[in-house]
C-alpha cells in the first residue's frame, strides 16, 4: 500500500475544470502562499493518512458514465511524490477503460519552471496543469486560476479540447466559476475559488441563517 495523506474526496463538482468531476485532495503543502485559501491542508496530519489504492477504489466505484474529470488539488500534490505519480498512473489506467472521455486536471502552487525541472513526467500524466503560487493580490475572475499569474497549460488532445487557450483572456468562462459548499455532521467546507470578499459575505450569511463558524478552512 502506498501511503497518502487525504484532505478530502469530493464528488460530484461543477467547477474546477469541465464537466461532472471528481475532486481528490491531498493534504500537507509547504508552498506556503500568503492568502491561501485552504490553510486546513497545510499540516501533513498522520490522522489524514489513506492510500493510493484506497482513493482508486472510490474512482472505480464511481458511478458509470457520470465522469468528464477528475480534479486534483490540495495541499500540495507534489509534497506527496510517490504516491502522486502512483495514483496518475492507476486514474489512467481507470480511465482506459470507463465508457466517457476523462480529463486529469492537476493544481500545484510551484512554479512551471520547477516542475519542468523536478517533474517533468507531471507532462505525460496530466491533460491539464494548472501551476504558480497564488498571490491574493492579483485575484482573477477567470474559472480555473485563483490568481492572474497562475498559468494553465494543456498536454493532450482532450486537454486542449475542452480548455482552448484561447479562452483563456476571457476567463474560460464556459467553465463554471462557482462556490460549492459541503456539509456534514461537523464541517462546512468549500470547492472552488473564491474573489476577494466572496468569504466574508459567506460567514456573514451564514451568520444571518444562525450557522456560527468556529473555525474555516481558510482562516486556521
Ligand atoms: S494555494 Fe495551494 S499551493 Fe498555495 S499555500 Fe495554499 S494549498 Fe499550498
Amino acid at each position: 500500500m502506498t501511503p497518502l495523506l487525504l484532505s478530502r474526496l469530493h464528488f460530484p463538482i461543477h467547477n474546477l475544470g469541465f464537466g461532472c468531476r471528481a475532486g481528490i485532495w491531498f493534504q500537507g503543502c509547504t508552498v506556503y502562499c500568503r492568502g491561501c485559501i485552504s490553510r486546513d491542508t497545510w499540516p501533513f496530519d498522520p490522522a489524514r493518512g489513506s492510500s493510493v489504492e484506497d482513493v482508486l477504489a472510490w474512482v472505480r466505484a464511481l458511478p458509470a458514465d457520470t465522469v468528464d474529470g477528475i480534479t486534483i488539488s490540495g495541499g500540495e500534490p507534489t509534497d506527496q511524490l510517490d504516491a502522486l505519480r502512483e495514483l496518475l498512473a492507476g486514474l489512467d489506467d481507470w480511465r482506459a477503460g470507463y465508457d466517457r472521455p476523462v480529463d486529469i486536471l492537476l493544481y500545484s502552487g510551484r512554479s512551471s519552471e520547477h516542475l519542468d525541472r523536478e517533474f517533468d513526467w507531471l507532462a505525460d500524466s496530466t491533460d491539464v496543469l494548472v501551476s504558480e503560487p497564488f498571490i491574493a493580490a492579483r485575484a482573477t475572475d477567470c474559472a480555473l486560476r485563483g490568481s492572474d499569474n497562475q498559468l494553465v497549460r494543456t498536454h493532450t488532445d482532450l486537454g486542449r479540447d475542452r480548455y482552448p487557450e484561447a479562452t483563456l483572456e476571457d476567463g474560460y468562462r464556459e467553465q463554471r466559476r462557482s462556490l460549492a459548499l459541503h456539509v456534514d455532521d461537523r464541517s462546512v467546507w468549500m470547492v472552488g475559488i473564491p474573489l476577494p470578499g466572496d468569504l466574508r459575505r459567506l460567514e456573514h450569511d451564514l451568520a444571518e441563517r444562525g450557522v456560527d463558524l468556529t473555525r474555516t478552512s481558510w482562516l486556521m
